[in-house]
């Protein structure tokens, strides 16, 4: 017996748990400057995610994902791109929509339940694609946004996010595979959280990691420690950087943990012992870049504290600018699926108009109005 191929996985972290370097800095962080942005937008996500939660809980927002205890990877993923890479988030990446230019009232009227929030005005972020709520559906979207770059010379990326759960959809095999074979400029980025739901990584993939699953469709794989937004954005920034210049797509597992309940509607108390939540609170990817940056002398409390009242200023600014929408008229809700809706759709939109118009009928009739 011959062997016929192998494989190696390799694991990249630069600034641990508490805040110490594994290695020396790469150079686009020489700067400590570099550093106290990516702790900026890290704080800005956090701020968001924060108070999605409380307008949930006061039902002024729909079903939410937090993004807790994740803001390295989405922050790290964000900064890496070029500005005119497409991003293909799935509904766990805020901070790299805002960092891409999406308005925090827009996630909100998005999250709000109103298609306008993916209607970014940011001229930046008009070509990033909208959340994808189907686990790993748009990942066959990135790929052919990748084709669409290869078969117009364009040096561009597709940058595509999805969770551990994703990587057992077939939609995300077989972008993969054709990813693979047209050598096409895609970076795939995992959020392994450890859970898909209810489900734990374990019963996920009996794979020892999931970035393997890019050998099989034939381009690189690896794993980095995804709490880390310096090592995130220095393995995602190369790796985009290559597919730029045309050397094909690549697989970034990004390993962090699932913080939160799967979304507000869930409660991951019924399948999830709270001990397994508790060491990673220590291994929280803000606190950790601030202690870096405190004790290097690029940052301290005051500092903390003026940014963290600009970042709740930001975002109740954008809270008010979300509740003074006034809501569109429920027929919209036809209005954005079909160029020209099947016959079925416009039935379907006039029996909802006439039920409306008679509920506001009768209200007028009973003084209810
Ligand atoms: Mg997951």
């Amino acid at each position: 017996m011959s062997r016929v191929t192998g494989f190696a996985i390799e694991h990249t972290a630069i600034l641990d748990a508490d805040g110490r370097l594994l290695q020396p800095l790469p150079a686009w962080c020489a700067d400590p400057a570099a550093l106290v942005e990516l702790y900026r937008w890290m704080v800005l996500t956090r701020t968001f995610d924060t108070t999605a939660i409380a307008l949930h809980r006061t039902g002024r927002l729909g079903t939410y994902a937090s993004s807790r205890g994740q803001e390295a990877i989405a922050i790290g993923v964000g900064h890496a791109m070029h500005p005119d890479d497409v991003l293909l988030p799935s509904f766990r990446e805020h901070g790299a929509q805002l960092l891409r230019g999406v308005l925090p009232e827009e996630l909100l009227l998005y999250w709000g339940g109103d298609e306008r929030g993916s209607n970014y005005s940011a001229p930046a972020c008009r070509q990033d694609f909208p959340v994808s709520i189907t686990v790993g559906g748009h990942a066959s979207h990135a790929t052919g946004v990748a084709l669409a770059f290869k078969l117009r010379g364009e040096a561009r990326a597709a940058v595509c996010l999805f969770g551990d759960g994703a990587t057992s959809k077939g939609d995300v095999y077989e972008a993969m595979n054709f990813a693979g074979v047209q050598q096409l400029p895609v970076v795939f980025v995992v959020s392994n959280n450890a859970w898909a739901l209810s489900t734990p990584r374990a019963e996920q993939s009996a794979g020892m990691t999931i970035a393997q699953k890019a050998i099989a469709a034939g381009f690189t794989g690896e794993q980095v420690d995804g709490n880390d937004v310096i090592a995130v954005r220095t393995r995602v920034g190369e790796a985009i950087d290559r597919a730029r210049s045309g050397n094909g797509p690549h697989f970034l597992e990004c390993l962090t943990y699932r913080m939160s309940d799967h979304t507000t509607v869930d409660d991951a108390s019924r399948y999830r012992n709270p001990e397994e939540v508790e060491p990673w609170e220590a291994r929280d990817p803000l606190s950790r870049l601030r202690a870096y940056l405190v004790g290097n002398g690029a940052w301290d409390e005051a500092r903390d504290d003026t940014l963290r009242a600009s970042c709740a200023a930001t975002i109740d600014t954008a809270v008010q600018a979300y509740l003074d929408t006034p809501p569109q008229p429920p027929e919209t809700l036809f209005d954005f699926l079909f160029e020209a809706p099947p016959q079925a759709l416009r039935e379907q939109r006039r029996t909802m108009l006439d039920a409306v118009k008679a509920a506001q009928a009768r209200a007028e009739a009973s003084g209810n109005v």
